[in-house]
């Protein structure tokens, strides 16, 4: 590679990370820059599946960052090491096939980063990722297999993450990704062009059909009735069917009966939404995988503040990289604060900020928030700790599994035992007792300006 084009990609890499955290992935630093000929950016992408995410989701940010670096336009190109490669994996991929009908690499665009490793655990979806890993280790386990949930808990990530161990362990699996919306345009396509026959070839000849958000299914066109007999057709055979939707089978508006009971025959899981403890954990994990080192109390900050989608953490922790990067300072909690804002309901309906009980309270006492939410425990800061615990639960809504994680990841039971002693310490301690109404009167002033 000529050293301008080293040069040129370095500074492409340096561009996007920067400037397209949301998109830059830690595996970038493994493609290949193979030089810049005739305006054209060829890169080297050996990996088939980051290929085809690349190629659907990346040639636009990659141009715009070489015609930010060069000041020209450029074309950028996603290559194979090999076209042989390519068309092996896409014969791979199409093994079961019949008629040589090869399937077309690009319906299959995953997420490369969506995988069961990258998946964090917890209460709320323990049970649809336990059925999802089912399904991925052994097609079939569970027909179909049907997860719901509220946006952005993480439905398409178990879905993708199937896909993605099926690929692994059954190699030759005829596996088809598509979201509803997709099988449909593909269905009214189909039907304009009077190509219904090989339509039906495609979806009713593979090994493991996934769709995600089968709510959207229409009842327009006989849309309903054309997957039936698909559904059906698979079913019979005992191809793996794996759905993901909004809503319980049930719940979802306009679905035919006779749907309704064929999504539930299976397996039917739902995802809610993640507790503190989880969205710290995938917190951390997000940022790993970005290389984003953040504080703990940035963490808990933003678990704090993102409550119920997670796709919001992911936005968060851009905010905070572009914060960071426009600043150039390392990210820290008042980055997180600006990027994300305070706790939903802290200020809301004259409650008060978390931030004025700590405030208040690290001042009277005369210690620092970050040994608050430290492990550290002499008197001098557990004491102080308890009795930001103790104005928490009395003036905000926050439950008291929030309030610990806000100190040090510490859980609900400690939260409690600090209630327990501040009470005792109110009984017993009158100047206690009058340092506290103190410090209370000052929260409620702020609650009532
Ligand atoms: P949905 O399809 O339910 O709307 P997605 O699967 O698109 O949600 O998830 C939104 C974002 O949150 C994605 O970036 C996904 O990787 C992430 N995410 C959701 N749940 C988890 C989890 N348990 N562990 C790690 N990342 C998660
Ligand atoms: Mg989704």
């Amino acid at each position: 590679m000529a050293e301008t084009d080293a040069r040129l990609w370095a500074q492409m890499l340096a561009h996007l990370r920067a400037h397209q955290p949301g998109l830059w992935r830690h595996w970038f630093d493994q493609i290949v820059c193979l030089g810049l000929n005739g305006g054209v950016l060829r890169l080297r992408v050996d990996e088939p599946l980051q290929r085809n995410y690349l190629r659907s989701n990346g040639t636009e940010t990659f141009e715009d960052a070489a015609r930010a670096i060069t000041g020209r336009l450029v074309t950028v190109r996603f290559v194979g090491q090999s076209d042989e490669a390519e068309e092996a994996f896409a014969r791979g991929l199409s093994g079961a096939h019949r008629n040589g009908q090869a399937l077309a690499l690009s319906d299959l665009v995953l997420d490369p980063d969506n995988t069961f490793e990258n998946f964090v655990m917890g209460p709320g979806n323990r049970l649809a990722h336990a059925a999802a890993l089912g399904v991925g280790e052994r097609p079939g386990s569970y027909n179909p297999l049907f997860i719901y949930g509220g946006v952005g808990l993480g439905k398409t990530h178990l879905l993708q993450a199937i896909c993605l161990r099926i690929l692994q362990s059954h190699p030759g699996t005829a596996l088809t990704y598509v979201s509803c919306e997709e099988y449909m345009t593909q269905y009214f396509a189909a039907m304009q062009t009077g190509e219904l026959v090989a339509f039906r070839q495609k979806f009713r000849e593979v090994g493991v059909l996934v769709i995600d958000d089968i709510h959207f299914l229409t009842k327009r066109e006989r849309s309903q009735e054309e997957f039936f007999h698909t559904f059906n057709s698979l079913f019979v055979a005992g191809k793996q069917i794996i759905l993901s939707s909004d809503a319980a089978p049930e719940i979802i508006p306009h679905l035919e009966a006779r749907l309704i009971s064929r999504f539930k025959q299976g397996m039917v899981a739902e995802m809610e939404p993640p507790d503190f403890e989880t969205r710290v954990a995938i917190i951390r994990k997000k940022a790993e995988m970005r290389q984003l080192r953040l504080p703990e109390e940035a963490i808990f900050h933003i678990a704090t503040c993102v409550e119920n989608n997670i796709r919001e953490i992911e936005g968060a922790l851009s905010q905070v990289q572009l914060r960071a990067e426009l600043e150039k300072r390392t990210p820290d909690l008042a980055i997180a604060r600006a990027a994300v804002g305070e706790p939903a309901g802290a200020s809301r309906g004259g409650e008060m900020t978390v931030q004025t009980i700590t405030s208040a309270v690290t001042e009277f006492y005369n210690v620092k928030l970050t040994d608050l939410q430290s492990k550290k425990r002499p008197r001098s800061i557990t004491l102080p700790r308890q009795v930001c615990m103790y104005l928490m639960k009395h003036n905000t809504r926050h439950s008291l599994q929030e309030i610990g994680g806000y100190f040090g990841g510490r859980d609900h039971t400690t939260v409690m035992h600090a209630l327990e002693r501040v009470e005792e310490l109110l009984k017993s301690d009158s100047t206690f007792e009058e340092q506290l109404r103190r410090l209370q009167d000052q929260v409620a002033k702020h609650k009532m300006s």
